[in-house]
């Protein structure tokens, strides 16, 4: 019998101080031994990554994969064989798919249905809030990889969408961290102040704004702030783990590196797409260019890569949030009729790449910033998010020297007609994507079979 199962030669490695070449052999899913030469080591597979950056798999801890109840927009397949063919080995999907996974019940449900498609490991979110204070301990126990909750209530029309997964003033969130706290998982917090928006928003239609910018208008850095500033001062003074999601602004940076410097309990993430765009894309184009919180401006581009770079925001995400081109044109000629929320699971790693290349992060930080990062403050490091001897068998293989450009019509997602990256000019091309020690996605054969995927149990961490 083989030794090993598989073993991918010549992997160049990034450590934290430069680069490490050798030979990565896996067994039952996986890493068990890292050495410099296997020639003559008896194994079942081989693939060689020369000239190719072997990453640990990547984890994308903020999808919206909307399955169940909502797969016209995505599918747990469609979502999983994007983020496969991303390099992405493990997805945190959000609870906001329908119904709202708000106790032990649904979530189990959920894990069912999406096991069958999976060709991603998957963590899954409970909702929480005032509504379902009862049931957190039930999804702790199933096995959560951690909460989710919106400071800001979803336009009226859409809240059955989103029950039980928002608060709308301090009160609530405070009884809600309370309850968090004693599962010991992270509370995730969509931050921005819903009675602001709601002002700024009412003003807005009483002067009949419906242009596009009207949707930042409607949303200005303060409010990411506001809600920011609010979340951490509870937090603390609860005891509650919390992870401030899709951080945007300059402001709200500030506000985070000024608690971790005092020591609090928090983390935060940025996505691509406010590294990318600033609010002028909303002008360019349109209700494709609304998400939530909106596109910034330069200042707050320049405060996030700062951030980034100091470790004050310690993840990329990407807040994958694909809707139905039908319902993005429904913004068309009044920006507030269009949902918000962007795809791009699939683009992350050649952008951040790209980035690296540019000098506009430190290419050593990759790892951290696109899967050790996450697997560190979710409690599932170094089960993930590490390439080492007794480490899940999962690896991102890519191509580092090859520039491309985003071609949405090639990409995975349902959604792919609204992608804003289309076009882009990226770096890194995804050649393997290892999951479990099986070649889940290759680049010029495609897809191994959907249910690979395993599930991720949420565990306290630290
Ligand atoms: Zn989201």
């Amino acid at each position: 019998m083989p030794a090993y199962d598989l073993i991918v030669r010549n992997s160049k490695m990034i450590d934290g101080t430069g680069f490490l070449e050798a030979d990565i052999c896996i067994t039952d899913g996986k890493i068990a031994k890292i050495q410099r030469n296997t020639l003559g080591s008896n194994t079942s597979h081989v693939v060689d990554a020369k000239g190719m950056l072997v990453l640990p798999g990547l984890i994308d801890p903020h999808v919206h994969f909307r399955d169940p109840g909502l797969t016209y927009k995505e599918d747990f397949l469609s979502g999983s064989k994007g983020a496969s063919a991303g390099g992405v080995t493990t997805v945190f999907d959000m609870p906001t798919t329908q119904p709202v996974v708000t106790n032990a019940s649904m979530f189990q449900e959920k894990a069912q249905i999406v096991k069958e498609k999976a060709l991603a490991n998957f963590g899954l979110f409970g909702a929480a809030s005032i509504d379902n204070l009862n049931e957190i301990e039930g999804l702790a126990q199933s096995g959560a990889i951690a909460f989710k909750t919106y400071m800001v209530a979803p336009p009226k029309e859409r809240t059955p969408e989103y029950a039980g997964s928002f608060v709308t003033s301090s009160g609530q969130l405070y009884r809600v961290m309370q309850a968090i706290k004693r599962t010991g998982l992270i509370h995730c917090i969509h931050a921005e102040s819903d009675s602001t928006i709601a002002c700024l928003t009412d003003e807005l239609h009483s002067e009949g704004r419906k242009d596009p910018m009207a949707h930042y208008d409607s949303r200005p850095n303060f409010t990411e702030a506001e809600a920011v500033y609010d979340a951490i001062l509870l937090s603390e003074a609860i005891g509650t783990k919390i992870h401030l999601v899709h951080i945007s602004t300059a402001e709200a940076s500030e506000l985070i590196a000024s608690a971790r410097e005092r020591g609090a309990n928090l983390s935060a993430e940025t996505c691509p797409h406010y590294l990318c765009f600033s609010k002028e894309i909303l002008n360019e184009r349109g209700p494709y260019a609304k998400y939530n919180p909106p596109a910034r401006n330069p200042r707050d581009l320049e405060s996030l890569y700062s951030a980034l770079n100091r470790n004050i925001i310690s993840m990329i995400s990407t807040d994958h949030a694909p809707h139905a081109k039908e319902e993005k044109e429904r913004g068309r000629e009044d920006i507030f009729k269009a949902p918000p929320g962007t795809p791009g699971v699939e683009t992350r790693l050649p952008i951040i790449l790209k980035m690296a290349h540019d000098g506009r992060l430190r290419l050593e930080d990759v790892p951290k910033l696109t899967s050790e990062g996450a697997a560190k403050r979710f409690g599932i490091y170094p089960q993930k998010g590490s390439i080492a001897p007794g480490s899940d068998a999962d690896l991102t293989i890519v191509d580092y020297d090859e520039e491309w450009k985003i071609k949405a019509a090639n990409l995975q997602t349902k959604a792919w007609e609204t992608v804003l990256f289309d076009g882009m000019k990226v770096r890194g091309k995804v050649k393997y994507t290892i999951l479990n020690g099986e070649t889940a996605y290759e680049q010029d054969v495609g897809f191994a079979k959907p249910g690979i995927g395993q599930f991720v149990r949420g565990k306290p961490s630290n």
